[in-house]
């Protein structure tokens, strides 16, 4: 049996405040606890990391670091940011940790702020094969103000190929490489990523926002004790607020903490900061290690489920928290096709192209699922067939939207056993 967790999240105060935000915000707990949420970045946070986030910490102006600020009364507000970076530098075994980044976009602009000039030449993953877009996409400031090299992944395998990227990185001598994704199924050879980068003299850095709760949890390998700089997300896997930080070793923490604050940032959002220290303090807990080797378990079972019902995966299948289909061969439908037909299951996933895409990205020919949030709610990987069967008929009844109402009130019906929300 799952375990059953009740969050109180009423509202109460709100409710009498403004009861257009107030119904919208319930509205929306109730689309979250009565879908099943498979968008790979997303998770459910706890109460503690909400009451935190709502707090009043909130009011506090406190431009600097923890005993060198530019206001006063800044006495509790370290206490707060010295407990987030001391938990997240334990989770992670991070020489120095910046918890002050707004979000993950930020946290990468301040990397490269700090590690490169203007024009400089760095690597990451092309964004139709799994990279971000501030991964050095040309819509993006990565891609502006910093040329980027991209690399792909093996055509065949559909797989990073270590040595076709080290051969790219010997051409290329760029000053800094990327590795870390948006969207890529596959364990990472981080080891391989620091001999490449060593070899051509770059900076070793990666971008673990989709996977740091795997690696804090041993689940997936930690790069952070051996390279140089680490940025990450804290609300995908690791199940925090929607923010980011930064780890580094020693020797990258002066140029870090000036590229946050004073260049790019002002006062850090404490509350946010606080949320994030109650999250760690979570993941630190040995039931976290439990959740992040189950949100694996489960996808590799739902993996298996869908290639049952003849769905193609890229590379074949997965060894994370997430599952690229492509759709467009399996089914002849589109990502943006099957993303629609999937919400009026109220199943939710994203579009997403997939490696060689012969279609655009607007309109892919893949999704992308995950199974962090599901995890979350107490899934295992027996509830894995019933989740695998409501994608494969929602995807067979996509162009019927009755069948695709019916199927979206036994998704409800199913989710029942899953609270988590009160
Ligand atoms: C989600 C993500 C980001 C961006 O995070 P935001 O908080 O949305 O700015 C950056 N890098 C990677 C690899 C991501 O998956």
């Amino acid at each position: 049996m799952a375990k059953k967790i009740l969050f109180e999240t009423d509202l109460k105060f709100l409710k009498k405040a403004d009861e257009e935000i107030y119904n919208a915000l319930i509205s929306e707990k109730q689309r979250q606890m009565e879908g099943i949420e498979l968008i790979p970045s997303e998770n459910l946070v706890s109460q503690g990391v909400l009451e935190a986030l709502g707090s009043i910490a909130t009011n506090k102006y406190s431009e600097g670091y923890p005993g060198k600020r530019y206001y006063g009364g800044n006495e509790f507000i370290d206490v707060i940011e010295n407990l987030a970076i001391e938990r997240a530098k334990k989770l992670f075994t991070a020489e120095h940790v910046n918890v002050q980044p707004l979000s993950g976009s930020p946290a990468n602009m301040a990397m490269y702020y700090a590690l490169m000039e203007l024009g400089d030449v760095f690597m990451g993953l092309k964004l139709t094969e799994g990279g971000h877009l501030t991964h050095g996409h040309p819509v993006n400031f990565s891609g502006r103000q910093y040329k980027c090299v991209s690399y792909g992944v093996d055509k065949t395998t559909e797989m990073l190929d270590y040595d076709a990227i080290k051969k790219l990185a010997l051409e290329a001598k760029p000053k800094l490489i990327l590795s870390g994704y948006t969207a890529y199924p596959r364990a990472i050879d981080f080891k391989a990523f620091r001999e490449i980068s060593d070899a051509v003299g770059a900076y070793c850095c990666a971008d673990i926002a989709h996977i740091a709760g795997l690696c804090a949890a041993g689940v997936h390998e930690n790069p952070v004790p051996y390279f140089d700089v680490v940025t990450t997300t804290t609300h995908k896997t690791l199940r925090g607020p929607r923010s980011a930080m930064i780890m580094c070793k020693n020797a990258f923490a002066e140029k870090i903490d000036k590229a946050v604050f004073p260049g790019l940032q002002g006062g850090p959002h404490e509350h946010v900061i606080a949320a994030k220290a109650v999250a760690f303090k979570e993941a630190l807990e040995p039931s976290f290690r439990d959740y992040a080797a189950q949100i694996v378990k489960n996808s590799k079972a739902l993996a298996d489920v869908l290639i049952a019902k003849g769905l193609r995966l890229v590379s074949g299948g997965t060894d994370n928290h997430l599952i690229l289909i492509d759709v467009f061969k399996s089914k002849s439908l589109t990502g943006k096709q099957v993303e629609h037909a999937l919400e009026l299951a109220g199943i939710y996933c994203n579009k997403n192209t997939i490696p060689f895409d012969s279609r655009t990205p607007w309109d892919p020919s893949g999704i992308r699922i995950g199974t962090p949030a599901i995890t979350t709610r107490g899934m295992k990987e027996t509830h894995m067939k019933e989740v695998g069967e409501f994608i494969s008929k929602g995807i067979e009844n996509a162009s019927d939207p009755a069948k695709l109402a019916e199927i979206k009130a036994e998704v409800k019906e199913f989710c029942k056993a899953f609270p988590f929300y009160k």
